[in-house]
């Protein structure tokens, strides 16, 4: 009996050993196919910019030189292919910023994340006093993380709460945390148009959106940025909602001093 049972140990063993094999084999392919990934869209957003540039410019000389030559039409014309070329411009921006999260050498810091809070709300100050916005925060934590791109973080979830709103309702957002042994959680809530369950995945893929762009303007691009950010500050991210009664999205800042 007892042979038997080592001789299965072993077999069982070396197969658990193979399948260990192959999964470190696969998971060196798909950090070196992620890697190539980056460097096209880094590349290719790069590249992009100086033909889009040319094409920008040579629209605005045509509008400035020929605007008397050319009939309603024609200015027409022009109109929406320099609306196009911003557009265009926006998109390869946010591919580049994709793109170049985690590139930088990361070095830990203390972040007062109040102080944050109060240059988030002046970044957006315009659209919080035209919509008469209301934002509430409690006493927030300090973390140890990295402050530019936590910024980054609120800035890009507080800018779509108060972009995908009720037009007739007051924007209300507020921002609280909980804490565990290893994390804390931070919770933004509003009281927007929120998201159908069915999207709660999809949002944070890069250039998902939900909406026409006539309806709600972006490039689809905020979210996987964000999501890109806290889960290369060891964190994860997640929304829950009910559609049109609001969103909450949370994500976890790691306590561990190992940044
Ligand atoms: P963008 O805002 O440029 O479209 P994001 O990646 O920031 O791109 O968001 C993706 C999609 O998620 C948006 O198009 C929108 O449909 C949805 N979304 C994001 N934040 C909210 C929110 N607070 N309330 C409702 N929908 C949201």
């Amino acid at each position: 009996g007892a042979m038997m049972d080592i001789t299965q140990r072993k077999t069982f063993e070396e197969s658990l050993q193979k399948l260990n094999e192959r999964l470190d084999i696969r998971a060196k392919e798909l950090a070196l196919s992620n890697a190539e990934l980056e460097q096209f869209a880094f590349v290719a957003s790069h590249d992009l910019q100086e033909p889009l540039r040319m094409v920008t410019s040579f629209l605005s000389q045509l509008d400035r030189k020929y605007t008397e030559l050319l009939d309603d039409k024609g200015r027409q014309y022009i109109h929406f292919a320099v609306d196009g070329a911003k557009r265009m411009r926006h998109i390869i921006l946010d591919l580049l910023e994709f793109s170049r999260v985690g590139r930088q050498e990361i070095t830990g810091e203390n972040v007062d994340l109040n102080n944050l809070m109060e240059e988030v709300i002046s970044l957006h100050r315009t659209v919080i006093e035209e919509r008469n916005a209301k934002i509430h925060f409690e006493m927030l934590p300090p973390v140890f993380s990295q402050r530019a791109p936590l910024l980054q973080v609120f800035q890009n979830i507080i800018g779509n709460a108060l972009k995908y709103t009720h037009a007739d309702v007051i924007p209300e957002i507020a921002i609280s945390f909980t804490e565990s042994i290893d994390e804390w959680t931070i919770a933004i809530r509003d009281n927007g148009i929120g998201i159908d369950e069915e999207y709660f995945e999809k949002i944070f893929v890069i250039f998902q959106r939900l909406h026409a762009k006539d309806e709600y303007e972006g490039t689809g691009m905020g979210l996987a940025i964000v999501k890109k950010i806290i889960e290369n500050l060891g964190g994860h991210i997640w929304v829950e909602s009910k559609e049109s009664q609001g969103s909450t999205f949370f994500f976890t800042i790691s306590k561990a001093n190992k940044i």
